[in-house]
C-alpha cells in the first residue's frame, strides 16, 4: 500500500498521484523522487562519495563478509519472503548480491542520494529504486522484509526511521539491520563517513523494541578482528598520523584475503549460534508482530 508523505493518506493504485491531495513524487536523476529537496543539498558531495565506494566495494572483504552475513540472515529467518526494500541502498552492491542469491523476490531500494541510485540501476536493472528520506518512507504493509546496512548511524532520528520501517512492513513481516558499534571506537573514520553515532551494544535492540518489533537473533560481528581494529587506531594516533580516511580501504590483495578468511569463520560461529558480545559492528534482526488472529 502506498502511502501519500504529503497528507498521509494510504492507497492502492498504480500511479504515485494521491487521491486524497493530489500530490506525487518528483523526479531526481530519472529517479521517482519523494525528497528531492535532500538530494540536491549534497549533489557534490554525493557524486564523489558514491564513484569512489562502486570501485572500492566489490575487491573490498568488509562488503562481501556483510553481504554473505545479510544472505544468510534472509534464508534462515525469512526463506518465504516475496519482497525486499533496502533503505539506503547507496550504489546496489547489497541488492545485486540478495537479487543473484534470491531471484524469487521483488526487490526495491530506497536512497536518499540519486547518485547512488545511477551506480544500482546498472547492478539490479530490475529493482524498483526510487529517491527517498528514510524518516517519510511511503509505504505501508508493504513489504515482507525490510533492511538497511550501515544507516541508522547516518540518522539522528534513528527512532523515526525504525518507527517508518515498521510501518512500511507487513504483519509479521522481518527486519535486518547492521550498524557500527562501540562509542568508544569512534575515529576520524566515523566523522569522515558523517556518522552521528555508533552504537552501545544495548542501544540498538532497545530502541527496535520501542519501535514495536519482536528482536528474533542478534550478535556482534567483525568481533575477532576487533583486536586489529583497536591496535590500527591506537597506533595511528600514538604516531598522531595524519588521517587518511582510505586507508583501511587500500590493503592489498594477501591482508584483503587474509581478513576475509577470519570473516568466514566467524560466519560459520554466527551460524552455528554463536552471539558475540563485542565486535566492530552489530546485526540486529527482528521481526513486526503478526497480525491477531
Ligand atoms: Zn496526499
Amino acid at each position: 500500500v502506498k502511502r501519500c508523505i504529503n497528507c498521509e493518506f494510504s492507497f492502492e493504485g498504480a500511479t504515485w498521484l494521491c487521491p486524497a491531495c493530489g500530490a506525487g513524487p518528483m523526479s531526481s536523476n530519472g529517479f521517482v523522487a519523494f525528497a528531492p529537496n535532500l538530494d540536491h543539498i549534497a549533489a557534490g558531495f554525493s557524486e564523489s562519495h558514491f564513484a569512489l565506494l562502486a570501485s572500492l566495494e566489490a575487491g573490498n572483504f568488509w562488503f562481501q563478509a556483510r553481504n554473505r552475513l545479510i544472505a544468510w540472515a534472509l534464508a534462515r529467518y525469512f526463506p518465504a519472503a516475496t519482497s525486499f526494500l533496502e533503505i539506503g541502498c547507496g550504489t546496489g552492491f547489497v541488492l545485486s548480491s540478495v537479487a543473484e542469491q534470491f531471484p524469487q523476490l521483488c526487490l526495491s531500494g530506497s536512497e536518499v542520494y540519486s547518485a547512488g541510485l545511477r551506480y544500482a540501476a546498472q547492478r539490479v536493472s530490475h529493482a524498483h529504486l526510487f529517491q527517498a528520506d528514510a524518516r517519510r518512507i511511503p509505504f505501508e504493509g508493504e513489504f515482507d522484509v525490510i533492511g538497511a546496512f550501515d544507516v541508522l548511524e547516518h540518522i539522528e532520528d534513528d527512532r523515526g526511521v525504525l518507527a517508518q520501517m515498521h510501518r512500511a512492513l507487513v504483519p509479521g513481516g522481518g527486519l535486518i539491520l547492521t550498524v557500527p558499534q562501540h562509542p568508544c571506537l569512534w575515529s576520524p573514520q566515523d566523522e569522515y563517513a558523517c556518522h552521528v553515532r555508533r552504537y552501545g551494544t544495548r542501544e540498538l535492540v532497545a530502541k527496535v523494541r520501542t519501535a514495536g518489533f519482536t528482536i528474533v537473533r542478534t550478535t556482534s560481528f567483525v568481533s575477532l578482528l576487533m583486536p586489529l581494529l583497536i591496535a590500527s587506531r591506537w597506533r595511528k594516533q600514538a604516531r598522531r598520523e595524519q588521517f587518511d580516511a582510505l586507508d583501511e580501504s587500500r590493503m592489498g590483495p594477501t591482508a584483503n584475503a587474509a581478513l576475509g578468511a577470519v570473516m568466514a569463520v566467524e560466519r560459520v560461529l554466527i551460524r552455528s549460534g554463536v552471539s558475540f558480545p563485542a565486535g566492530g559492528s552489530r546485526l540486529v534482526i527482528a521481526r513486526k508482530k503478526a497480525r491477531l488472529q
